[in-house]
């Protein structure tokens, strides 16, 4: 399968959690009648009872036969390099903006550092269903905003959808069908590039999400930098500065389907698996096998900076 990886950036309430729930039901993820008694990325308690996203989540839908994996951003403060860390696994992003409201600082500040690293948004300028959406005037203060951080001509030139992620479409157009959110997932695929890496080199990735499942214990998120994980596998987790952390096994490989993460046997370069079973490794180490030598290039870790806006 295809495979396509993305980042979703937005100010907070910009509409993130419903356009993914939108996603995630049009593509299949949620059975008919299946009730979602929790919001697509909102799982975590500490963000239910702040009602933000605070930590970064993976989700998964599967359109066109294309495995589309979204990362969330979390949309604050830095978090120690981690905003850095999930550009790393993505060749793509999505820019969500409230139609009423404009870009606000949340969205400048994660843009600022994908225009950086060469990403080449799609801006979705949303909830243009709002009774006091200006959406034209808003896609421009979004080229006058990627302008002014200093995106390139191909940057500038973003393709751009209208959407109402409540009412579950996006259009080229103002006056579109407003019918579903096909032109969305057609537009990742089209626009963003499938990640081009080495599948035939041993397995590699780096670590870049690091989280404490109640029934996983210490589960390691990351992209497969190079080569094949399967299932049971030795590996070695490696320090920046070569340095052996842990010698052990992949003794549980996961994938993100819809919210779920679900076992897998074996994934391959390019796609965003989850690891369990390792002891000590944390981010953000690289987890290969015994032949590979030196750590892949990683944003170190910074120490925490905790200012919420
Ligand atoms: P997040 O913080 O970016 O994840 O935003 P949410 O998805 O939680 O949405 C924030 C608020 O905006 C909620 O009250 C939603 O019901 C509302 N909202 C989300 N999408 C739309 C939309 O397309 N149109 C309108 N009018 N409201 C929306």
């Amino acid at each position: 399968m295809e495979i396509r990886n993305i980042a979703i950036i937005a100010h907070v309430d910009h509409g993130k959690t419903t356009l993914v729930d939108q996603l995630l039901r049009q593509s299949g993820a949620f059975r008919e009648n299946q009730v979602v008694a929790e919001r697509a990325m909102d799982r975590n308690d500490l963000e239910r009872e702040r009602g933000i996203t605070i930590l970064a989540k993976c989700t998964s839908v599967v359109w066109k036969n294309t495995r589309i994996n979204i990362i969330d951003t979390p949309g604050h403060a830095d978090f120690g390099g981690e905003v850095e860390r999930i550009l790393n696994m993505v060749d793509g992003a999505i820019v969500l903006v409230d139609a009423a409201e404009g870009a606000l600082p949340q969205t400048k500040f994660v843009l600022t550092k994908a225009l950086a690293r060469g990403i080449k948004p799609i801006v979705v300028v949303n909830k243009v269903d709002r009774q006091d959406a200006r959406p034209d005037e808003v896609h421009n203060e979004v080229f006058d905003l990627f302008a002014a951080l200093g995106a390139s001509d191909e940057q500038l030139d973003f393709p751009m959808l209208f959407a109402s992620g409540r009412q579950g479409w996006a259009d080229v157009e103002l006056d579109g069908p407003k019918k579903d959110l096909a032109p969305l997932y057609d537009l990742v695929l089209s626009h963003v590039n499938p990640p081009a890496l080495n599948k035939d080199a041993p397995f590699a990735m780096v670590a870049s999400i690091l989280e404490a499942d109640p029934f996983l214990g210490r589960v390691l998120t990351g992209r497969i930098e190079q080569g094949r994980a399967k299932l049971n596998m030795p590996v070695r987790v490696l320090r920046a500065d070569g340095t052996v952390v842990e010698t052990g096994r992949l003794t549980k490989l996961l994938s993100f389907r819809g919210l779920d993460r679900v076992v897998i046997e074996e994934a391959e370069a390019g796609d965003i698996i989850a690891v369990a079973g390792l002891s000590d490794a944390t981010i953000p180490e690289t987890i290969a096998s015994p032949e590979v030598t030196a750590a892949l290039p990683a944003i170190p870790v910074d120490p925490p900076t905790l200012a919420m806006t």
